[in-house]
């Protein structure tokens, strides 16, 4: 066992409303510079969705003619030499700027410069809707909150063909919820493993993932490499790019700009200690469905003196120790398992993970109009299915899921007794 600390994130999805303040500071803060500016680095998704790029979770468009061979490597689905090479030259699996919709074309100053104007877009219309028929559709991120739609059956391999039916649904059965998103700065990054020049590296005391900007020839396999989509190419400098967790600022002892810009308080920071020797074997999960116990299985107690003891033998500062001790991501994810990994299934173990949304139940629960179990709402009233979440968060399995919400509705439920409802709570700790 070789024991090592990571920094991580956990997002409670329960709380994001949507107003995208986390991406606007990141940019304002990283990418306001030329050839990037296309590229958030953090952006809040509108679910069920396309995301953005667009269709980044469509893995079959981005593998191409790959296949998982033994051992989890990836390998043309026909083999031969010729194959491989112009695989490796070619690399036609990069989204194109079109999938990255329109720059961001954002100045705080035209607020208070800008001629007076009745509307003033500067991004084209998503849909064309006439009368009956669809005319035209384009797209955009976010897109789909402007549709009143019927997802409540889609997994997460939303395309264009179902626009239609996503128009035209039931809305009685439509949901939304926001997703935001940033670099996992994963413990099996693929990313790095892409990389033909060595740029990219995972720092040995936090984890964080950077691309050397001096050694980086912009071969754009890390873009391929990531399942994500979390890497930019700067066509200005001929770099790759992507989001540095704010490393200067962790340094400085400061959390990274989208937590502490955030409205919802969403955000929450923390070190997790792992098991390195584990990572080839967890992320060569043979089991889909099996992907999020095992990632889950790699990290360790930071309170069992063996992980302590292990962990300053093998070289981890008291100090991170001591974070990790008091981790509120480690307590969210590893104690009470009530936040999951992005995607398990993609098998990069990501370090950003998500507390599932209830959904917005209050009014429909003050009408009397959920089921619910000893007074408290049950999982089945909630409005985003179950089945969605899990294809989002743990693979596939339900109970993961189903059990993590029902432990938040019952919080939810004790929390308004006891401030709203003013009841004591005379049970003893
Ligand atoms: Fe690399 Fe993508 Fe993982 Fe970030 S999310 S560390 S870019 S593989
Ligand atoms: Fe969600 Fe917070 Fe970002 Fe607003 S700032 S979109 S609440 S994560």
């Amino acid at each position: 066992m070789k024991i090592r600390a990571q920094i991580g994130k956990v997002l409670n999805l329960d709380k994001c409303i949507g107003c995208h303040t986390c991406s606007v500071t990141c940019k304002q803060v990283w990418t306001t510079r030329q050839g990037i500016e296309y590229a958030w680095w953090n952006n809040v998704e509108s679910k069920p969705g396309i995301g953005y790029p667009k269709d980044w979770e469509n893995q079959e468009r981005w593998r191409g003619g790959w296949v998982l061979g033994r051992g989890g490597a990836l390998r043309p689905k026909t083999g031969g030499r010729w194959r491989i090479l112009s695989k490796i030259f070619a690399n036609p699996e990069l989204p194109e700027i079109d999938d990255y919709y329109e720059p961001f074309d954002f100045e705080y100053s035209y607020i208070h410069g800008v001629d007076e104007a009745e509307a003033a877009p500067t991004a084209r219309p998503v849909s064309i809707v006439t009368g009956e028929r669809i005319e035209t559709v384009t797209w955009g991120p976010n897109w789909e909150e402007s549709l009143g739609t019927e997802f409540a059956k889609r997994s997460h391999d939303y395309n264009f063909k179902d626009v239609e039916k996503a128009i035209y649904g039931e809305f009685e059965n439509s949901f939304l919820m926001f997703l935001p998103r940033l670099c996992e700065h994963c413990l099996n990054p693929t990313c790095l493993a892409a990389c033909p020049s060595g740029a990219i590296y995972k720092r040995e005391e936090d984890g964080i993932v950077l691309v050397d900007q001096e050694k980086c020839r912009g071969w754009r396999m890390c873009v391929t490499g990531c399942p994500y989509k979390k890497v930019y190419y700067n066509w200005h400098t001929g770099k790759s790019e992507k989001c540095i967790f704010c490393y200067p600022r962790i340094e400085a002892g400061l959390p990274t700009v989208c937590s502490e810009t955030c409205v919802g308080r969403i955000r929450y920071l923390g070190v997790m200690l792992y098991d390195a020797d584990r990572i080839l074997e967890v992320a060569s999960q043979p089991d889909v469905q099996d992907c999020y116990q095992a990632q889950l299985d790699i990290f360790l107690d930071p309170h069992d003196p063996a992980v302590i003891e292990q962990a300053k033998a093998d070289g981890v500062p008291h100090s991170w120790i001591e974070a990790a001790q008091r981790s509120p991501v480690y307590k969210m994810a590893c104690d009470w398992k009530v936040a999951f990994p992005l995607h398990p299934e993609y098998r990069t173990v990501p370090m950003v993970w998500y507390i599932p949304p209830l959904s917005p139940i209050q009014e429909a629960a003050d009408a009397g109009a959920l089921a619910t179990v000893e007074g408290i709402p049950d999982v089945a009233s909630l409005r985003i299915p179950v089945r969605y979440l899990a294809n989002l968060l743990t693979a596939g399995r339900e109970e993961p899921v189903r059990t993590a919400l029902r432990k938040l509705l019952a919080l939810r439920a004790y929390m308004r007794r006891r401030n709203v409802e003013e009841v004591r709570d005379t049970a003893p700790l």
